[in-house]
């Protein structure tokens, strides 16, 4: 809808910076190790015939790797140069585990499927980690209990930032995103999944924009006092009196709202009274697969129109059918009742966690779906909605992540397989990030209009 002629100069600046990177990389590589001595030796027959044997071997081994450096996958250094956003990121939940650490490689065969190791093999650059608060009782003490537990989440998103400064840089505002790429960092902005936490106190909304809250969606699961959930019974017919509320005081904030979870009514509604486009940060499209965390073509495009992004989702559940299963749900259900005792858990108690985890994926494994059935949720919504309205947002650490797409270092094959279908880099720049950058952009500058200088 709103074109942006910055995002083409930032892309190029994103370009150079890695080249340089690279570049200067490789030639540390080259260099000796600093005070190594440089000998002189004497040249026999004797050597110089070995040398020359070994010369050639050397060269025989090196010739396929100077081959494979002479033609590099061109998807993938297109990829490399692209500003890469994923966002719903829900990786905090691990950030106050003890001795869990993001610099570190984590397992898949753990559910971890985001780190710094992985995010660097998978060129992305950053995304919206997510302050996620499962829905309790909708009581003064459950409203509290929630605000401090998502207080909390947003201080230990801040602290893991803290902590490795070099590697990562909290995002406040759109522009930040190519900035902290050009310094060599990891972009962090930080998004809410489900209200709850501010449900019984809107004033709060203010409080985690401050702290750097830039998405905000207003449900999860389970219906709440702003707005009824997409998987629960209608009690709103759509958002509540204070929901509408809540749309509100985002404009305001410079927020941009994110109807993923939320009901179909209440995407109608938020579309209807929000100032500033919205996104769905991780959802998926109902013609390919009909659930209701899946929105209908006849949204898709009233999304579209209306100027908002809709940002893929890679988790199984909502991309292929699931056979009911009671005895995993209820050996599910009995682990995670474990997972968060008062006081947290010790290292030896996440460990026999997840080795009972991964024996409840042995007993009852579930289908899984796969990378053609992402990218038919993806190729699907770039056709109904139109390049300037779809992203990635693949759920991960949430359950998202598929077989040929298992975690963030596996992102370069999305690129791949739309250029494969005849997207273009100006596309791929609009769908890694480019279109939700844009929406925040507008949400900035609803915010600026009505305070003005
Ligand atoms: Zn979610």
């Amino acid at each position: 809808m709103t074109h942006f002629p910055s995002l083409r100069r930032i892309s190029r600046r994103v370009d150079v910076t890695r080249v340089d990177r690279e570049s200067k990389d490789t030639k540390l590589r080259r260099l000796p190790p600093a005070g190594a001595p440089i000998r002189e030796r004497p040249v026999t027959t004797r050597t110089l015939l070995l040398t020359i044997a070994l010369l050639a071997a050397g060269l025989a081994l090196a010739a396929p790797a100077s081959a494979a450096a002479a033609t590099p996958d061109p998807a993938r250094a297109l990829h490399e140069g692209l500003l890469t956003i994923d966002t719903h990121l829900d990786t905090p939940a691990n950030f106050a585990k003890p001795g869990w650490d993001i610099l570190d490689r984590h397992q898949i065969a753990d559910e971890s499927r985001v780190d710094y190791p992985r995010m660097v093999e998978g060129g992305l650059d950053g995304g919206f980690f997510a302050i996620y608060t499962p829905q309790g009782p909708r009581t003064p003490a459950g409203d509290a209990a929630a605000r401090d537990a998502a207080l909390l989440r947003a201080v230990e998103i801040r602290e893991m930032v803290a902590r490795h400064g070099d590697k990562f840089e909290l995002a406040l505002k759109a522009d930040d995103a190519a900035a902290i790429v050009a310094r060599g960092k990891r972009v962090v902005f930080m998004s809410i999944e489900n209200s709850y936490p501010l449900e019984g106190d809107l004033t709060l909304m203010a409080t985690f924009q401050k702290l750097g809250v830039r998405l905000i969606g207003p449900v999860h699961f389970k219906d709440n006092d702003l707005a009824d959930s997409s998987t629960d019974a209608p009690e709103w017919h759509g958002l509540s009196p204070r929901g509408r509320q809540f749309v509100a005081e985002a404009n305001r904030l410079g927020m941009v709202l994110d109807a993923s979870h939320a009901s179909d009514d209440v995407l109608d509604q938020m579309i209807a009274l929000s100032h500033t486009p919205i996104i769905l940060s991780h959802s998926g499209c109902k013609a390919v697969f009909d659930h209701p965390r899946n929105i209908d073509d006849k949204r898709l495009k009233a999304l579209a129109d209306s100027g908002g992004v809709i940002q893929i989702n890679a988790m199984s559940a909502y991309l292929i059918p699931t056979p009911k299963n009671p005895a995993r749900e209820a050996a599910m259900a009995a682990l995670m009742a474990k997972m968060n005792p008062p006081g947290g858990l010790s290292a030896a108690q996440q460990q026999a966690l997840r080795v009972e985890y991964r024996q409840i994926q042995k007993t009852y494994p579930e289908p899984r779906a796969t990378l053609e059935d992402y990218m038919a949720q993806l190729l699907h919504a770039l056709k109904v909605a139109g390049v300037d309205h779809v992203g990635i947002g693949a759920d991960m650490d949430g359950g998202g992540g598929v077989v040929g797409l298992e975690d963030v270092a596996a992102y370069p094959v999305i690129t791949k397989r739309l250029l494969a279908a005849g997207y273009t880099r100006d596309d791929l720049v609009k769908i890694w990030g480019g279109n939700v950058l844009r929406v925040l952009r507008q949400a900035e500058a609803y915010k600026a209009s009505l305070t003005p200088p």
